[in-house]
């Protein structure tokens, strides 16, 4: 029985190509006909940015915007660090298209269906059962029934997102780098993308948004107020702009076992916190480890031990990052250290990559 992959996300499609390659002929199911807009930063770190060279789906090419330099915002105070290698904004759009892609072109048999619940040998869809004896869990932020992760936190991180229109005074505003602004409970990420929009991706802590009266353009516009260089680029926003939003995003969380037949990869194999900008190398690095597992036939208990060490350190580190930005006294220091010592700087961008 050919393997199932479930979720054609960066985790998922990495490894229905890996997996196609070596003439495992997968099955790539995804629940959505087609490719929207995830909710991410849009940031492709130079790890991701390598791995997608790896197999041939080049970010430039695909309209990428060529990022150096990082601009850390903590209330007045702005501190730049150049990257170590250059990254890339690019929306999930157009990522996760070129992905889904290359896996058919590799040889992977997409269908579309949304899985109700998961249990090993067993993906039980909207439109039929699927049964395997492998398969490989990455819907990435979603849960499904009988695999749900665990979410302890007492106020836990939620994700906003908005693009904004192309225009020529943000482009040059923006143009060659990524913003974090760092605010009391979260952060907005801003970059250019293909097409010259800007992705703006906040994480904030739920409460916030409780505060808003749990209305996200509210939200958004107190941000705004009450930290100004935020709030000079959101008034390239028109009102009515869509806002997305997804909820309780359990950051840190890293799987330490599995069960037989059962690879988990991506957002539910390990949550690095998103100001790292590394979830998708981290996605893309587990789905091709998973496939080479599978392959050499390495069960899924050893397999998920062995990327939980791996993914320990990048995602603790990160962890450790977003618990200082998300305090305007922490910010504030991330940002002083940042202009002050910028080899910390990016000796912290590269403890946070895999
Ligand atoms: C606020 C925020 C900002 C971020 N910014 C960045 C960033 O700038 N750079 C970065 O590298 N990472 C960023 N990340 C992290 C990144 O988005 C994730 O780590 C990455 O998308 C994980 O990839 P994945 O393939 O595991 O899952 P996903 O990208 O979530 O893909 C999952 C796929 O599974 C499908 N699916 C879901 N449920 C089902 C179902 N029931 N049945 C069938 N199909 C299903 C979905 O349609 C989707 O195609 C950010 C995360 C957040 C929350």
């Amino acid at each position: 029985m050919p393997p199932i992959v479930l979720g054609a996300g960066p985790a998922g499609s990495m490894a229905a190509i890996m997996l196609a390659r070596a003439g495992a002929s997968p099955v790539l199911i995804d629940r959505d006909d087609q490719v929207g807009d995830a909710l991410c930063g849009g940031f492709l770190s130079w790890r991701s940015a390598e791995r997608l060279r790896g197999i041939g789906v080049d970010p430039a090419a695909l309209g990428g915007h060529p990022v150096g330099t990082l601009a850390l915002i903590a209330g007045t105070r702005e501190a730049t660090a150049p990257l170590p290698v250059e990254g890339f904004g690019l929306s999930r759009r157009a990522l996760d298209t070129a992905l889904r892609a290359r896996a058919v072109a590799e040889g992977a048999r997409l269908e579309i269906d949304r899985a109700r619940s998961v249990e090993p040998g067993l993906v039980e869809g909207e439109t039929r059962q699927w049964k395997a004896g492998a398969i490989f869990l990455a819907t990435g932020k979603s849960d499904v029934r009988g695999q749900i992760r665990p979410r302890t936190a007492a106020d836990p991180a939620l994700g906003l997102r908005l693009r904004l229109p192309a225009s020529e005074r943000l482009q040059a505003i923006l143009r060659g780098r990524i913003e974090l602004h760092l605010f009391e409970g979260g952060y907005a990420g801003i970059v250019l993308q293909d097409g010259g929009t800007a992705n703006v991706c906040l994480a904030l802590r739920k409460s916030l948004l409780a505060e808003a009266g749990g209305d996200p353009l509210a939200l958004l516009d107190w941000l705004a107020s009450q930290y100004p260089r935020f709030g000079e680029r959101m008034e390239f926003a028109p009102r009515g702009l869509a806002i997305d939003t997804v909820g309780s995003v359990p950051y840190g969380w890293i799987a330490r076992s599995s069960q037989e037949g059962l690879y988990r990869l991506g957002d539910q194999a390990a949550v690095t916190p998103s100001l790292a900008g590394e979830g998708m190398a981290i996605a893309m690095a587990s789905g091709e480890a998973a496939a080479r597992a599978w392959l050499s036939g390495m069960n899924a208990p050893r397999f998920q031990q062995a990327f939980a060490r791996r993914a320990g350190r990048p995602v603790r580190t990160a962890g450790i990052i977003w618990n200082l930005a998300e305090s305007d006294r922490g910010g504030r220091l991330l940002t002083r250290l940042a202009a002050g010592a910028p080899w910390l700087a990016r000796a912290a961008m590269a403890l946070t990559r895999i």
